[in-house]
This record gives C-alpha cells, sequence and structure tokens, in this order.
C-alpha cells in the first residue's frame, strides 16, 4: 500500500486536521501525545478503579482509609496495574478502526466499519472464549491483538456484551429507535470501549454517528448507543485541540440533534451543573447515579473531568471512588484527560505499573501511522 503523500505531519487525515497536529505550537499536544495519552489514561482509569469495582464507598473507605485509593491498589489475586475488559475492548476498538480505515484506504470503498467492528470484538470475544492465543487462523482469529497472551484474561466483562457477540447483528435501528441486538440493554459497556471512534475521526459528527452505530453490535437501547457517540465527539473535539467545556459543550449540542436523545442529555446536564458547583467528593459523584449503565458512565466521567480536570491525579482518584461501577468510570475519565492533555500529563508512578504499557503504545502509534497515512504489516491489519 503506497503512502498518502503528504500526510506524515502528524494530523489525521479525512478531514481531521483540526489544530490538533504536529505539536505545532508550544506546549499543546501533538496528535500522537493524545492518542497514546487517551489509551494509556483509560487504561490507568481502569487499573485504578478495577479492585474497587464491586465495592460500596463505606467499603472502599474502611479498607483503603478515609480518602479511599490513592494509588494502583492489589485486587483480590495479589494483581495490581492490571486492566479489564473496558481497556480490551477499546484496544479491540483501536485494531478495528485501523483495519476498516487501512481497508477503505486500500479500497476507495468505505462503508464497512461496523462489520469490520464486529469482527473486531469477536476478536476480543475470543480472548474470552480461549485461555490462550489459537493455532489455527479463520476470518476472525487474525491479526495482531488476538496474538497477545497478556489479552486472554476474564476481568468482568459485561453480560451485553458477551451475549450480543453471540447474536447475528441486523439491520441498525432507524435513529432513536432499540437497535437490532439487546434492544432493551443500555450498558455502560457502549461507552467504556468507544474512545478510539473519537481518536479515528477528527469530525466530532462523524465519530458520533461511528461509535453510536457500533455500540449496536451488542446494546440496542437509544441510550445506549447514543451515549457512547457523545463520549466519542467529545474525545474527537479534545483531539482537535478544544478546551474540555467547549467540547462538553459542543457534544451535548450534536447529542441534542438525535430522536432519543433526552435520557442522555439529562445526565450530561446535572454533570455540567454539578461540576459547577465545585467542591467534589465520592457523595456527589453519586449523585450522578452508579455509572453501570451508559448515560451515567459518561456523566460521571464528564464530571470528574470538569471539576478537577487540571490535577489529573485528583479527577482519576474522584472516578473511581465511589460505590459505581469505578474501573468504568475511570477508564472514560482517563480517555478524556488523556485526549485532553497528552501522554506527558499522565501520572508516571502509575503509568511505569500499568499492565500491557508497551502494548498499548505499539497499538496507539500503529494507529496514528494509518490514520496520517502511513503504512502498516498487512498481516497484522488484514483488511477485515
Ligand atoms: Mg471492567
Amino acid at each position: 500500500m503506497k503512502p498518502e503523500a503528504g500526510a506524515r505531519d502528524g494530523t489525521p487525515r479525512d478531514g481531521a486536521a483540526g489544530d490538533a497536529g504536529g505539536g505545532a505550537a508550544a506546549g499543546v499536544p501533538a496528535y500522537a501525545d493524545r492518542v497514546r495519552g487517551s489509551l494509556l489514561g483509560g487504561a490507568i482509569g481502569d487499573a485504578l478503579g478495577a479492585p474497587v469495582e464491586f465495592d460500596s464507598i463505606s467499603t472502599i473507605r474502611a479498607v483503603h482509609g478515609a480518602a479511599g485509593v490513592t494509588d494502583l491498589v492489589h485486587d483480590r489475586h495479589g494483581g495490581l496495574g492490571l486492566v479489564t475488559d473496558d481497556t480490551q475492548m477499546t484496544l479491540f476498538t483501536v485494531e478495528g478502526l485501523i483495519r476498516a480505515h487501512l481497508r477503505s484506504r486500500s479500497t476507495g470503498v468505505g462503508g464497512e466499519e461496523v462489520r469490520i467492528m464486529r469482527n473486531a470484538y469477536l476478536r476480543w470475544l475470543d480472548t474470552q472464549n480461549h485461555r490462550r492465543p489459537p493455532s489455527a487462523d479463520d476470518v476472525v482469529r487474525t491479526g495482531r491483538l488476538r496474538e497477545e497472551a497478556w489479552l486472554y484474561s476474564r476481568r468482568a466483562p459485561g453480560n451485553a456484551c458477551l451475549s450480543g457477540l453471540s447474536t447475528e447483528l441486523g439491520p441498525l435501528a432507524a435513529p432513536g429507535a432499540p437497535g437490532p441486538v439487546n434492544p432493551r440493554s443500555k450498558g455502560c459497556g457502549t461507552v467504556m470501549r468507544s474512545a478510539p471512534f473519537g481518536l479515528a475521526a477528527g469530525d466530532p459528527g462523524r465519530a458520533f454517528r461511528l461509535a453510536a452505530e457500533c455500540a449496536q453490535i451488542t446494546h440496542g437501547h437509544p441510550t445506549g448507543y447514543l451515549a457512547a457517540g457523545a463520549f466519542a465527539a467529545l474525545v474527537a473535539s479534545l483531539v482537535r485541540g478544544v478546551p474540555l467545556e467547549r467540547a462538553v459543550r459542543d457534544s451535548r449540542e450534536l447529542l441534542g440533534e438525535q430522536p432519543g436523545h433526552e435520557e442522555t442529555s439529562a445526565a450530561l446536564r446535572a454533570a455540567v451543573a454539578l461540576a459547577a458547583e465545585g467542591d467534589p467528593s465520592p457523595e456527589a459523584v453519586e449523585s450522578l447515579g452508579g455509572a453501570w449503565v451508559a448515560e451515567e458512565a459518561l456523566a460521571i466521567a464528564v464530571y470528574c473531568a470538569l471539576v478537577a480536570g487540571d490535577d489529573m491525579e485528583r479527577a482519576l482518584l474522584l472516578a473511581v471512588n465511589h460505590s459505581g461501577d469505578s474501573d468504568s468510570t475511570g477508564a472514560v475519565c482517563g480517555n478524556i484527560l488523556g485526549a485532553w492533555h497528552g501522554e506527558a500529563a499522565l501520572p508516571p508512578r502509575w503509568l511505569s505499573r500499568l499492565e500491557g504499557r508497551t502494548s498499548i503504545v505499539r497499538l496507539a502509534d500503529d494507529f496514528v501511522t494509518a490514520f496520517t497515512g502511513g503504512d502498516l504489516p498487512s498481516d497484522a491489519y488484514p483488511g477485515r
């Protein structure tokens, strides 16, 4: 595959340029920094929250002290810095987007993204159903990630993600209508895996659309897929260098144009209003819900980023110290903060102990290579 001319300046192509590219202005993270930052930041938030995912705030305080978790802590099996299904699926989203992008670039024909993404998630499902990488090849069990033994760990994957991938995907929903798979499911499994859609498409509207479509691979409730779309649009704006408050406002505007947006819009409205009050606490976080459903997970992550996002450690700790789905809110908040501030802002003491760090960086860099017009080995990223 020939590289596209003039595409190695660090800016994403396909209308994705914005002002995110190349680190042109001093102190402004380059596109590659934001992609790495978002993926690693999400993984850090995931690893911080994972050991307390199913604990109430009173249990968290009893075990870890009045301030709750203030560092990476060991899980019940002695693991430290381990990520969960949130990061695993996010990485497969990255791989699916690379493969879809390279395919459309080489064939000149797009429109295969949802099918290719479903194959990517089937490879993730493969890691959950098998104990180690396969020796045989087939159309689904291909590519680089499925060869990574560390991903073959079950870390409390969501039911709708598992069952949805065992269901054939029919035609996608009309706007605002229930989707074809798990039509009543709006678990946060849609949001927690969807940051890469924003990292890929500089246009927030396209990021929204693609994330919402691919969310329907497993979750059909409109709130489930619209929250994923709003999250991807938010990340897309951040990658273009839009400041967080404006990026949230722009995402809410896009969301408000969608039929069936009301539940997600109400959750984000509450998050923004609460952030304006300041004075963050676990109790304030919990007033936004438990994050087991998509709109609450997004709202809590946005709240934590808005209220404390200049201090990434504080924001991430706020995002995991509550009675709800701590690893997912940590992951989504980390995706946001990393896209906003870039890799250099990630706390080194957490980054250094993060599971899969080398693989995540390599995948992030391959993603940037693909979306800035560069070449990647076709056996690593076959176009399907
Ligand atoms: Mg998880």
